[in-house]
């Protein structure tokens, strides 16, 4: 008997069959909106201004490649606390410097269930497909409730709340920050209020994640969710992506943050054994281009136009779309790159089949993959499908 003989297969994630799909498409009008990378309008995905500075300085400065140790870039860490928490809050949480934010959930993940193995995370459906799957290669249980109705194009907030209801002191609860992956549309300020006022009644932990801030209505609006929660709980879990906003994606760049009033020595040493046994530490450059990003005024600013330019472009693609389409109205109101279009999978691949235009499978969209001179075709291809 192998060794391996106790493997099943796994599926290939869909995501990236649709990438080799479209690379061998021979049609030049071809359209991909599948691939979760933020495009301008000439539809390339450039490094931003600003981490080229930073990288020129990196260059120039950085005098050693030693190990930094398994929190990683501690400038880095204290220059993004404000810009995540706000000026002059995040004071006493246990931050630490994870590859991307895909690190950043398992190390959360791995740190409940350390403690509480088995526990249950519970998250609205659809979510980010690789979300279930870290909870649960962490040991975690799965629960979920739904979170958007498809049709619609509506948060099923009463759902939502019904669900979470039930929810108590041993138990985990995922939210998105900002940006809902895969459907855009994000719980009002007064709804965060509301979560957060039931998560701290019955004592859950909310672990949001923030992997888009600044794509959808700026910096702080984005994080306005995230900082109820903190002004309401006092366990909180914070994932941390800077790959879509500092448009890092490979160097893996992002954090975990934890808030645990009371007992920060225990869940910090825990944590600094779990990313030692992980990854011993998590890759230097990105983080490192961030600090000097955030450390530098000019550099800053450079990246506060860029992220502008990008929020203003994708948030025009929206009114494009809605103005285009009234069936498309809903994308108007919804943020970041994402939407989540109601069409069934056979639609799905006429548009594939029919318009050489790549999605997921699932209907989701990435609204950057569409441009000035694609929004007309886009639409028409889209009313031919839906008749
Ligand atoms: N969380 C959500 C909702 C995402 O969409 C993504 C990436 O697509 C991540 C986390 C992970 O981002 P990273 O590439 O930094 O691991």
């Amino acid at each position: 008997r192998s060794l391996f003989a106790g493997l099943k297969p796994q599926a290939p994630d869909p995501l990236l069959s649709l990438i080799a799909l479209y690379k061998n498409d021979p049609r030049p009008q071809k359209i991909d909106l599948g691939v979760g990378v933020y495009r301008n309008d000439a539809g390339d995905t450039p490094v931003f201004a600003a981490i080229k500075g930073a990288e020129r300085v990196l260059l120039e400065t950085q005098p050693t490649k030693a190990y930094l140790g398994p929190e990683g870039d501690l400038g880095f860490l204290e220059l993004m606390t404000p810009v995540v928490f706000g000026e002059g809050k995040g004071d006493g949480l246990i931050a630490l410097q994870t590859p991307g934010g895909t690190g950043a959930l398992r190390l959360a993940a791995e740190l409940v269930n350390a403690s509480t193995p088995g526990a249950r995370i519970w998250m609205g459906t659809p979510s980010w497909p690789i979300h279930a799957p870290i909870f649960r290669t962490a040991g975690l249980a799965v629960e979920t409730f739904g979170y958007f109705d498809v049709a619609t194009q509506r948060v099923c907030f009463d759902e939502m709340m019904a669900a979470l209801s039930a929810v108590g002191a041993d138990d985990v609860v995922l939210l998105h920050g900002a940006c809902h992956n895969p459907t855009g549309a994000d719980l009002s300020i007064q709804q965060w209020r509301e979560v957060a006022a039931l998560l701290a009644a019955r004592g859950a932990v909310p672990l949001v994640d923030l992997a888009y801030q600044g794509l959808g209505d700026g910096l702080d609006a984005d994080a306005a969710g995230l900082r109820t929660v903190m002004d309401a709980c006092d366990r909180v879990l914070v994932a941390y992506s800077c790959d879509k906003n500092f448009g890092l994606y490979r160097e893996r760049t992002g954090a975990l943050f934890v808030r645990a009033r009371g007992e920060e020595e225990i869940v910090r040493s825990n944590i600094l054994q779990l990313a030692r046994c992980a990854w011993s530490m998590p890759p230097d450059h990105g983080a490192a281009a961030v600090r000097v990003i955030l450390e530098d005024a000019a550099l800053s600013a450079q990246w506060r136009t860029e992220l502008d330019t990008m929020r203003e472009r994708i948030n025009q693609v929206r009114h494009a779309l809605a103005d285009a389409d009234p069936r498309l109205e809903p994308l108007r109101d919804q943020r970041g790159l994402f939407s989540l279009l109601p069409l069934a999978p056979s639609q799905v691949e006429a548009m594939r089949r029919d318009h050489a235009i790549y999605m997921a499978g699932s209907g989701r969209i990435n609204l950057a993959g569409l441009t000035t001179a694609t929004v007309e075709p886009f639409v028409q291809a889209l009313a031919a499908c839906l008749q």
